[in-house]
């Protein structure tokens, strides 16, 4: 049998080493070609020595001393990305780059013909209908890694789009779930990333803080499975056991069960029934688990209404929403603005007119770009005024 081709960028991340761990262990029915990094060098280095990989790229310098990878075919800077993405050829890409940086890499494997397994959530939340568009035109394939997602795939996959109500996403609520509002505005970078049940980069642990990676996954269920904001719920299941639910026409409800790790969701998208896949994660002990679920509370989480207007509002929204929300994290994570103003930043863009969307990628970066520029505005008079 031959080996599956694989392609990893952003393979020295979470998901990236999740991916890696699991695989090492697959050798048999996969092959590593390419892989990319930013700045972390060395741990680069170890991935291609480890996988004999011969295509590597690094992305965030250009001053690298290029003896250290031998006879391998070494990229640089992102226009070495997206050559090395034209170049090699393989059979999936794992597209674990974090961010909107992500963009111009998955529109490049979309434009050589390369199926995605897709764990990047702004791609799609930027994207949106153009990606897929293209994606259809291109006959890539886009299997979605994001855990909630990839429950969902399967899910409607397996009964049937059209006897299904509603999309029932799940959230941990993250590490504030139980706090009052009075005593969120008082929480540190080292509060918020300490995640109750997922080991993740740090944007996305934080997003996960204030609900906005909720409200990404809810904007990226709208364009991947096609459906409108009042057919998608969100429901606080502080466990993350349930990775998501269908709900059915008739009233029945489906869920996946699996342990809180990515290793399931990464192989299920990257694999897509090449091998039969045995023990990604361990099985459930059932007289162990306590599942609850609750309501999200609107007013503590208030980022997260404004994505399901955003998915109502499509346009240029859902793209204001991604560029106001990266501003305003990072402005968090250098102490620039207290947590609960990551909210208020998003909220205040978005009572911008983005109702005109973008028709190419450019149009995406520039409307990305105008609300990061409206954001960093927010952000600076909030300091200016401290
Ligand atoms: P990490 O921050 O852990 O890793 C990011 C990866 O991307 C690293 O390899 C990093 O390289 C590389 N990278 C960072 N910036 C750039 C850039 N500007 N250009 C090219 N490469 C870059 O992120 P995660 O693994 O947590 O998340 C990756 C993506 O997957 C995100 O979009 C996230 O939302 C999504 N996701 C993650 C989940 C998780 O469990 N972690 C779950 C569901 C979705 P270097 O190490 O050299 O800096
Ligand atoms: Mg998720």
């Amino acid at each position: 049998m031959t080996k599956k081709r694989i392609m990893i960028l952003g393979c020295t991340g979470s998901i990236g080493t999740t991916a890696l761990k699991t695989l090492d262990s697959l050798r048999d029915s996969f092959e590593i070609v390419a892989i990319s990094a930013h700045t972390d060098l060395s741990s680069l280095l170890l991935i291609a020595e480890k996988f004999r990989v011969n295509n590597v790229c690094l992305t965030g310098k250009n001053d690298v001393d290029v003896t250290l990878f031998g006879s391998k075919n070494f990229y640089l800077m992102e226009s070495g990305l997206l050559e090395m993405i034209r170049l090699v050829e393989c059979d999936i890409v794992l597209q674990a780059i974090s961010g909107s940086s992500a963009l111009r890499s998955t529109f490049a494997c979309i434009e050589s013909h390369k199926n995605i397994a897709l764990a990047n959530k702004e791609s799609i939340v930027m994207g949106g209908n153009l990606l897929f568009n293209l994606a259809k035109n291109a006959g890539v394939n886009i299997f979605p890694v994001d855990s909630e997602h990839s429950t969902l795939d399967a899910l409607i996959r397996a009964h049937g789009k059209n006897a299904i109500d509603s999309l029932v996403i799940t959230a941990s609520g993250g590490p504030f779930r139980n706090y009052k509002l009075v005593d969120l505005e008082g929480v540190t970078l080292d509060d918020a990333l300490k995640h109750p049940t997922w080991s993740m980069g740090q944007k996305i642990t934080v997003d996960s803080a204030t609900l906005a990676n909720k409200g990404l996954e809810v904007i990226e269920a709208s364009y991947l499975f096609n459906m409108d904001e009042q057919h998608i719920e969100v429901v606080i299941h502080p466990q993350s056991i349930v990775h998501s639910l269908i709900r059915m026409k008739n009233g029945a409800l489906y869920a996946q069960l699996s342990p809180p790790d990515m290793a399931l969701p990464i192989m299920n998208a990257i694999n897509n029934n090449y091998i039969e896949l045995q023990n990604i994660v361990s099985p459930l002990n059932f007289t162990s688990l306590s599942l609850t679920f609750e309501k999200y509370d609107e007013l503590r989480f208030p980022i997260l209404k404004d994505a399901f207007r955003c998915v109502t509002l499509k346009g240029g929204y859902p793209i204001a929403f991604n560029g106001a929300n990266e501003v305003a994290v990072e402005a968090f994570i250098q102490g620039d603005i207290p947590f609960h103003l990551i909210s208020s930043v998003v909220h205040e863009v978005l009572e911008t007119n983005w109702s005109t969307g973008a028709s190419d990628i450019e149009g995406i970066f520039l409307l990305h770009e105008k609300a990061m520029v409206l954001a960093k505005k927010v952000v600076k008079r909030w300091c200016d005024s401290e």
